[in-house]
């Protein structure tokens, strides 16, 4: 379905956007992977892709808090594909902190690299997308997107930036043969979740099972966490011919989380 197309998946090294590259691969499409990690493990995941699914992989090691290695790792993509069709603005860190504790240097992380690496990505990535008149551009925001959790200000407030970008970039671009969309999950399994648990045990002044089982599944009415293939899936629609007239959606993958 997404052969002849190239994706750029921001932080999938890891988590969503590794299997959301994997489903693109395994769809077909190239991809440039992008994210921190073990050279050697990146190397293995690079080649694996490849390798399974019979595309090309290529990977970035732009950081998503640096403007100029983000717009070096589009033209990169482009160099290595001829064009990038798919961009998945991805990469995300999180921090929790009552707002008077949270560090400086915390708030302008989370806000360069959630939030503003998607603004620069499409600076780039845009020209290209027009020129060709189709591009999918797909931003992993969050039910944070939505809603609030106290201890999470710069994840809250870039999640609610995403959503309003999307919604800009769709408005931009509407007549051009691109969508712009966010997809807003609940708690996913992944290392972002689980390295949370133990600053959010401290913050609330309970043990870490309480952490998952009161604090975070207490917000998601199936009491389960989201899977990454679910998201991955989801994204694999967006991205497809079928979702040409879903622009500008903020679409909910919560476990029911902001219904109630
Ligand atoms: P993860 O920690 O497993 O993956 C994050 C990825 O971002 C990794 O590849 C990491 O190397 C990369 N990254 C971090 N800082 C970077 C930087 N400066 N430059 C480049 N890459 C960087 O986390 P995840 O849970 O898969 O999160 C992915 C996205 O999904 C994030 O935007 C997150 O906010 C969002 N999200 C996650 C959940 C969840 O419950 N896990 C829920 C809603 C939204």
């Amino acid at each position: 379905m997404l052969k002849g197309k190239s994706a750029l998946v921001t932080g999938s090294t890891s988590g969503i956007g590794l299997a959301i590259a994997r489903a693109f691969a395994r769809d077909g499409a190239d991809v440039m992977l992008n994210g921190f990690g073990d050279a050697a493990e990146i190397e293995r995941v690079r080649a694996g892709i490849a390798g399974e699914f019979g595309v090309r992989a290529e990977y970035s090691p732009a950081d998503m808090s640096k403007p100029e290695e983000i717009e070096a790792m589009v033209r990169a993509a482009e160099a290595a594909f001829g064009k990038v069709d798919i961009l998945v603005n991805n990469a995300g860190i999180q921090f929790v902190s009552p707002i008077e504790e949270f560090p400086i240097d915390k708030w302008n992380a989370i806000i360069a690299i959630n939030l503003s690496s998607a603004f620069h990505t499409m600076r780039a990535a845009l020209p290209g997308m027009k020129q060709r008149g189709w591009g999918r551009i797909i931003n992993t925001a969050s039910a944070h997107a939505l809603v609030a959790s106290p201890f999470k200000a710069a994840y809250v407030a870039a999640k609610h930036g995403i959503a309003g970008l999307t919604k800009t970039a769709a408005l931009e671009t509407a007549q051009q043969g691109i969508t712009v969309n966010a997809i807003c999950p609940g708690y996913v399994w992944t290392p972002l979740v689980e390295r949370q648990i133990p600053d959010t045990a401290k913050a609330r002044g309970i043990t870490e099972e309480e952490v998952k089982r009161d604090v975070l599944l207490a917000a998601q009415p199936t009491k389960e966490f989201v899977t990454v293939d679910e998201v991955a899936a989801l994204a694999v629609f967006l991205a497809s011919d079928a979702a040409r007239s879903m622009t500008g959606s903020i679409l909910t993958m919560d476990g029911g989380w902001t219904a109630a």
